[in-house]
Parts: structure tokens; C-alpha cells; sequence
């Protein structure tokens, strides 16, 4: 059994490249987080982040290894502390006291500034200078999103979109989707079921969810959160939901693996909003709407050496050949040869899940070793809830018209910058726009839409 600790003790250690026992030692440290009374919401937002990896204190028990300070109110403890300001400009995070003014945050920006101030406390009591770099003070400028004006503030209907994966960045997506006012109907599809390394970073998720359907758990969950949109489960792939219900409007990506977001573009959504994450260290972005003559989803992540690499670390590790795990998931037949080569593991219980899913929750489990271990790796809490919130605020920007870049990569443990935006070419050799006829059917398809836009 794989505990939340164990996942991300994990994490670290292949981020810092030290002993496991090392990084849980490093991670058993304790947070009080003191926020004045305005900013409760940021409190609670930072809180949520941070419980999943480290330990967050309530009351005056012990003295924590740092107390943070959310806006203008006076510090309960000795320290050290850390200190956070957050107006409608942006956030700052700051070792040294600081100004404060008084203002409303809109609800999307404090959980994004809380994705930053979880970043800097990880930083400061994990007190790593092999972790990803981080400068002190950390200020984040709310105007380098690129939001459209009134953006955050316009009800509008999401209906016809699909939520295609209900993994750690799916989460993140409702949680962050949470702060507007959206209506409607959202499918959410995922075919697999909630795996023992999930709850360490999908915050609708408990370890009570584990081995149960995810994309019914997700729904469910998040339902509560969103009094006008209704949540429909769906327990498949985007493929299967495809060839059920004809091509889909809006698909809203959060799968795990650059393979399964290839294959999701051969289905033609006219519109795509992706966010994914490299470890702990990047968040991506991309978007698109058909008919382009720019990057796709495929183009975006095509296909990589890299990815062999992978491909047959996991194929050996496993006991079966590189054509199997390039199925994606596991079928019958190949669960009973992975179960003859690992005899801990129960065929019957591994059928349908994806190949990826079950290596990491073996690798967690030490049961198989890696040298590239550390793609395989789920980020922290944070890393997730950040690329959330930036799915969010793409599809706005989409929605508005403002997405005028494909392309956008953020430092979770820095600020996200605006002039980083790319507008990314074709790539000429791109499985789905070097194919003619696939190029042809997104243009007949979704050409009259654009022009009614
Ligand atoms: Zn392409």
C-alpha cells in the first residue's frame, strides 16, 4: 500500500536525487498558517495545498517549523516566519514583514496566489538548494495572465466541453472552475479508477476513493462546488465517448502521457484546452480551435525518442513487450502475463488500467526500479492545482476570443510571465496535420463554425 506520504517522499527524492527515508524525513514538517481575517479564503486555498505534502497545525500544540502570515495580522507564534500580501495587483511572498492594502481578490486569483505561496513554504522548510530555484521576495503580477477584462466576472455555459482525464490536473481544473460562475453541462471522462498515489495531489479525492471509478468519484466530489452545472460521469475514454456521441465541441485535456494526447487530436475536437506538468517543474499550456494552420494537441506533444525510453523501461519492468504497453491499457491477456512476472500483483484487479498508472504505483511501491524513475513521478499538490487554474483561465481567454498564442510554459516555483507566450507552427511531420485526409475532415467539420463566430 502506497500512502500519500511514501508519493511524495518520492517526488522529492528524485527532485533533490537523495534516499527516499531522507526526503519523508524532510517532509515531516509542520506549517501554522495565520491569515487576517479578509483573507480567510487564501488561508483555507494555501491549507488545502500544503496538507498533502507537509504537516499543516491548527492550534498552539508545538512550535511549528514556520508560521506563514497571510496579509495584515499579527503573528501567533515565534516564528520564523514567511509573509504573503495579496491585493488585486498580485501576491507577494516575502521573508521580511510587509505593506498591505485592503482589497477584494477575486476567488481565482487568491487560489492561484495560493499555488504560489504553497510553492515558497515547500521552498522554505524543505530548505533544499537542489530544489527547482526560488527567489525571495516572489512576487506574482495578476496582469501577466492575460485575462480579458471582465473575463472572471461573465456567467457563460460550458456545455458541449469535456473534461478528459479526472487525474491531479482534472481536479484541479473543477476546483479552479469552481470560482466562476459557469452553467450547464460538463461530461467527465476517464476510464480508470482512483489509484493509491492519487490523493496525495487530487484534492477532491480522499483515500477512501481508492480503487473506485474516477471520473464517477471526480463528479461526485465536485458536484457540491457547481449549484448551476451539472457534472455527467462518463467511465471510458475520450474515443469511446467520441464514437457514442459524434465529435465534441471542447475537450479540456488533463491526461497523463504525451501518447494519449496525440491520439485525443485524432478525434478532432474543434477546440482544445490542455494543461500538463513536467514533475514538479513546468506547467504547459495549449490551446487551439479548428480549422488552424498552427500547432495542434499533436504537434504540441509529438512524438519524442524520450518516450521509447519510457516506453521500454515500463515494458521490461512489467514483463511484456513494447507493442503491448503502447496499448495504452491493460487487457486481459497481458494482466495475466504481468501477473505471472510480479506475483504481488492480482490480474484481475490491473485489467483496464494504464500502463503508466500501474508502473508508478509499483514504482512508489519499490516493487520495480527505473532509470527514468523520475518521468513517471506525480508533482506535488501545488504543481496541479497551478496548472488547474491556468486551464481555467485559457478556456477564458478562449472563450473570449484573447487566446491569440498556442503555447505557454510556467515556472510553478516562480511567477508566470505573459511575454513567454508562444504562438507555435505546425510541426511539419505531425501525425495528425501531415495526415491529408484527417487535416480535410477538422476543416469540413469545424470550418462553418469559425466562420459564425
Ligand atoms: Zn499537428
Amino acid at each position: 500500500m502506497t500512502t500519500v506520504g511514501q508519493e511524495n517522499a518520492r517526488m522529492l527524492a528524485s527532485l533533490l536525487g537523495i534516499e527516499e527515508a531522507d526526503a519523508a524525513e524532510r517532509l515531516d514538517k509542520t506549517v501554522r498558517i495565520t491569515a487576517a481575517p479578509g483573507l480567510a479564503g487564501a488561508g483555507d486555498e494555501v491549507r488545502d495545498l500544503l496538507e498533502r505534502t507537509i504537516h499543516v497545525v491548527h492550534s498552539d500544540e508545538a512550535e511549528p517549523d514556520l508560521e506563514l502570515v497571510i496579509g495584515p495580522v499579527e503573528p501567533a507564534t515565534y516564528g520564523p516566519y514567511l509573509y504573503a500580501s495579496l491585493n488585486q495587483r498580485g501576491v507577494i511572498i516575502d521573508p521580511v514583514p510587509l505593506r498591505h492594502s485592503s482589497e477584494h481578490v477575486h476567488p481565482l486569483l487568491t487560489a492561484l496566489a495560493a499555488c504560489h505561496i504553497a510553492a515558497a513554504v515547500l521552498h522554505r522548510v524543505i530548505g533544499s538548494s537542489s530544489l527547482p530555484r526560488l527567489a525571495l521576495p516572489l512576487s506574482v503580477d495578476f496582469a501577466e495572465l492575460g485575462i480579458p477584462e471582465r473575463g472572471l466576472a461573465t456567467p457563460f455555459d460550458i456545455s458541449g466541453a469535456v473534461l478528459v482525464g479526472g487525474g491531479a490536473v482534472g481536479n484541479g481544473f473543477l476546483r479552479a472552475l469552481r470560482h466562476l460562475q459557469v452553467r450547464g453541462t460538463l461530461a467527465v471522462v476517464d476510464p480508470k479508477a482512483v489509484g493509491e498515489g492519487n490523493p496525495n495531489r487530487c484534492l477532491y479525492f480522499t483515500s477512501d476513493h481508492v480503487g473506485l471509478p474516477k471520473a464517477v468519484t471526480l463528479a461526485q466530489a465536485a458536484q457540491p462546488d457547481f449549484p448551476g452545472l451539472k457534472l455527467e460521469a462518463r467511465a471510458c475514454t475520450f474515443g469511446e465517448l467520441v464514437a457514442k456521441t459524434g465529435p465534441v465541441d471542447t475537450a479540456i485535456v488533463t491526461v497523463d502521457s504525451r501518447r494519449a494526447r496525440r491520439s485525443l487530436q485524432k478525434e478532432i475536437p474543434r477546440r482544445v484546452i490542455d494543461a500538463s506538468t513536467t514533475d514538479a517543474r513546468a506547467v504547459i499550456v495549449h490551446s487551439h480551435s479548428q480549422p488552424t494552420d498552427d500547432a495542434c494537441l499533436a504537434c504540441i506533444y509529438r512524438h519524442v525518442p524520450d518516450e521509447h525510453a519510457r516506453e521500454r523501461s515500463i515494458a521490461h519492468g512489467l514483463g511484456i513487450d513494447i507493442e503491448t504497453v503502447r496499448k495504452g491499457f491493460i487487457t486481459a491477456d497481458a494482466a495475466a502475463r504481468i501477473a505471472k512476472a510480479h506475483p504481488s500483483v492480482e490480474a484481475s484487479r490491473i485489467v483496464g488500467k494504464a500502463y503508466d498508472t500501474l508502473f508508478k504505483e509499483l514504482c512508489s511501491a519499490q516493487a520495480l526500479l527505473t532509470p527514468e524513475g523520475r518521468q513517471v513521478l506525480a508533482p506535488f499538490a501545488f504543481v496541479s492545482a497551478l496548472a488547474g487554474v491556468l486551464l481555467v483561465i485559457e478556456l477564458v481567454r478562449s472563450n473570449r476570443q484573447a487566446a491569440t498564442t498556442n503555447y505557454w510554459t510556467v515556472d510553478p516555483w516562480g511567477a508566470p510571465i505573459g511575454r513567454l507566450r508562444r504562438l507555435r507552427p505546425r510541426v511539419p511531420d505531425c501525425e495528425f496535420c501531415a495526415d491529408d485526409d484527417a487535416h480535410s475532415l477538422a476543416h469540413s467539420l469545424w470550418a462553418r463554425s469559425a466562420e459564425v463566430r
